[in-house]
């Protein structure tokens, strides 16, 4: 095989989503010849506009290229050959440079991928290529307007396999394309219809994530399902195990049922065979959260399939069916759950949550949970990775208790050092591109970070119930507390786009003194700069509808305190010393119980939290505040990490994937 270039390697090195949890890579790429990166632009761009010239023309650059590139290559010939699980998700964050995701559980896909590329798990990714991604949020007279960018795959690491699969959408055929993405050793697979041989309609069935009505939803899950089995099989990928992230992809269950019946299995055989293989992680707590589908639309699919099949159609639409939704609507969660062996929720208050929500549905008291975890290497701040290597070793980042039991050891100054550094780039970053007539943002001054989708069970709203209580805590001079807030309303959303509109009011109004501002277009790059700059993260969200959210484990690894509602992963974390728990009021009366968990949360910052950060007597992290800290990461670090959470999956699902059935 001829040697690589050195350019060659460069572009290896910024095609494969490694250099995204590699702060050396990334290093790297700040070398370059041509000044820094332009903010959310994907590192293959640059590389290709600096041409191989410059960069051969540079000993020192060109010996870090080589190194850099080998250590990727013998990461990768380590890696498992055999692919015997796929992973199937709707949206996959991987880094901002590719915004093919809206939130949370695109971030969760995304960290799994990582994670199991950490873990060398023989797993492949599965999921659809958009057009134009998700929306970017931009402000307009008050409020949010969307904007939407076409993507570039030739400049996002995308390839093309040549593979094409058919998928039949309501009678038509459609042609569907499959690229590849390296996320490390793990090969994600996204299919596309924007091809010249599909009518326009059909071109863009996958132009955007979460947009159109439930014809266009139900057309994008059909091409992600039962074109993803059909794109593994033409790759030659023959998994063991099926794990639907979230119900999006049950069609998958649909073509696995498919090709069980065309082996010759009974109807009765075919459930059980399939059943055998797949694997179903559910998200939220809120039937209306859940993918339905009235039976006149899903008819025109299942119509034609249960003929070919010589099903009953209502034998088929009987495993869609839910006991507390309306007469004829078929509900994927249902159907995932009729249809899979072994299923689960994301934290231990939401496993018990869905047992509660699918009670009726055969064997949903087999609902276990594997709370979710977040990809230590891509979340904390690249300085604070370095203390740690240096103070708890490198198994810090794949959840090695032991590591995390060393906190002590990591001077009080090093992590009042990395505080204020963290806390410093926050500001400058919000003081330049937050949204308020004169922010007045204090390097030194108490942090509170909130950023989440603006769904209104989040409440981002709910610091603001008690207007005089609120202003009077912004007003101290000798304690001065801030917020930065930054988070997107779904286009459709309206409650939600309210609670952006009576933020920047706020954000806008004198009493505010500059101290609440607001960062527009939340993205996985805000998220960054919030999570390592904020000491404290707030979540309020009306429990128990989070099923677990993952922003304050990012929080945490960085050493912020959480002060949050006792709902989703926080439950079963806090243990009275490593942050906040915000009761929870009984109340039916939901403005009822906003006011008093608003006036909890006012009295922990007013008698806990403040003067905590303050106990010092002085501008900055007091120590008492800093062995907050260390508890926060001695109780939480290990846990916190997606290694945890892929080693779970991996004794619980993945096993399969050894001993074939
Ligand atoms: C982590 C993250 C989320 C999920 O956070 P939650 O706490 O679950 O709301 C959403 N969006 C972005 C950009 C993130 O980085």
């Amino acid at each position: 095989m001829p040697v690589a270039s050195v350019y060659d390697q460069l572009t290896e090195l910024a095609t494969n989503y490694r250099w995204s949890w590699s702060p050396a890579i990334q290093a790297l790429f700040d070398r370059l010849p041509g000044g820094p990166a332009i903010p959310g632009q994907h590192p293959l761009a640059r590389v290709l506009a600096v041409g191989p010239g410059r960069v051969e023309a540079d000993a020192g650059l060109a010996e870090e290229i080589a190194r850099q590139h080998a250590l990727l290559r013998a990461e990768l010939d380590a890696a498992p050959r055999e692919r015997s699980v796929a992973y199937f998700s709707p949206e996959f964050a991987i880094s901002e440079t590719f915004p093919q995701y809206s939130g949370g559980l695109g971030v969760l896909a995304g960290d799994h991928l990582k994670a199991a590329s950490d873990e060398r798990l023989p797993l492949v990714g599965v999921g659809l290529l958009y057009r134009e991604g998700f929306f970017h949020q931009a402000i307009e007279h008050g409020g949010q307007v969307e904007r939407y960018t076409e993507a570039s795959p030739q400049f996002s690491g995308v390839t093309d396999t040549g593979v094409r699969v058919r998928v039949q959408l309501d009678g038509h055929s459609v042609l569907v394309a499959v690229w590849r993405v390296d996320v490390g050793s793990v090969p994600l697979y996204l299919l596309d219809t924007h091809l010249p041989e599909n009518s326009p309609d059909l071109r863009n069935v996958t132009d955007r994530l979460y947009h159109g009505d439930r014809e266009h939803r139900l057309n994008q899950e059909v091409v992600l399902g039962v074109g993803g089995v059909r794109a593994l099989q033409a790759l030659g990928i023959h998994p063991d195990v099926y794990h639907l992230n979230e119900g999006h992809s049950a069609f998958l269950l649909l073509e696995l049922l498919h090709d069980a019946l065309a082996h010759g299995d009974t109807f009765p055989e075919a459930l059980e065979n399939v059943r055998a293989r797949a694997r179903f992680t559910t998200h939220t707590p809120v039937p209306a959260g859940i993918d339905r589908f009235d039976d006149t639309l899903v008819h025109r699919y299942l119509g034609p399939w249960a003929r070919r099949h010589r099903i009953a159609e209502d034998d088929l639409l009987a495993l869609g069916r839910m006991p507390s939704d309306p007469p004829a609507v078929f509900n994927l969660a249902a159907f995932c759950l009729r249809l899979t062996g072994e299923a689960n929720g994301v934290s231990r208050l939401h496993g018990g949550v869905s047992r509660d929500l699918f009670h009726g549905i055969e064997r949903s008291e087999r609902i276990f949970s594997v709370t979710n975890g977040v990809h230590a290497r891509s979340w904390v701040r690249h300085d604070l990775q370095e203390t740690f290597d240096e103070h708890l070793g490198s198994g810090w980042a794949t959840g090695v208790e032991s590591a995390w039991a060393r906190t002590a050891s990591i001077p009080t100054e090093a992590i009042r050092r990395q505080r204020t550094a963290a806390r410093g780039a926050l500001i400058e970053y919000a003081r330049a591109q937050a949204l308020s007539a004169a922010p007045n943002l204090d390097p030194a001054a108490l942090t509170i970070g909130f950023a989440r989708r603006f769904a209104p069970y989040k409440r981002a709203t709910l610091f603001l119930h008690d207007r005089p209580r609120i202003e009077a805590i912004l007003a101290s001079a000798e304690r001065p507390v801030q917020f930065i807030v930054a988070g997107k309303a779904h286009p459709a959303d309206h409650e939600g786009k309210a609670l952006v509109r009576e933020l920047l009011e706020f954000v806008g109004d004198p009493a505010s003194r500059g101290r609440v501002v607001f960062i527009p277009d939340y993205d996985m790059a805000v998220a960054r700069l919030l999570v390592a700059g904020s000491d404290v993260w707030l979540n309020n969200p009306l429990r128990p509808y989070e099923a677990c959210g993952t922003s304050g484990m990012k929080a945490a690894l960085n050493g912020s305190l959480n002060l949050s509602t006792l709902d989703g992963w926080w439950d079963e974390a806090h243990d009275g010393r490593n942050g906040w728990a915000i009761p929870s009021s009984e109340a039916d009366d939901l403005s009822v119980r906003n006011d008093l968990e608003a006036a909890s949360l006012l009295d922990l910052l007013d008698h806990e939290v403040i003067p905590l950060f303050y106990a010092d007597g002085r501008a900055g992290t007091s120590d008492a505040w800093i062995a907050r800290m260390r508890e926060s990461w001695s109780s939480l670090g290990a846990f916190l990490t997606a290694s945890r959470m892929v080693r779970e999956y991996a004794q619980a699902y993945y096993e399969l994937a050894r001993a074939p059935i």
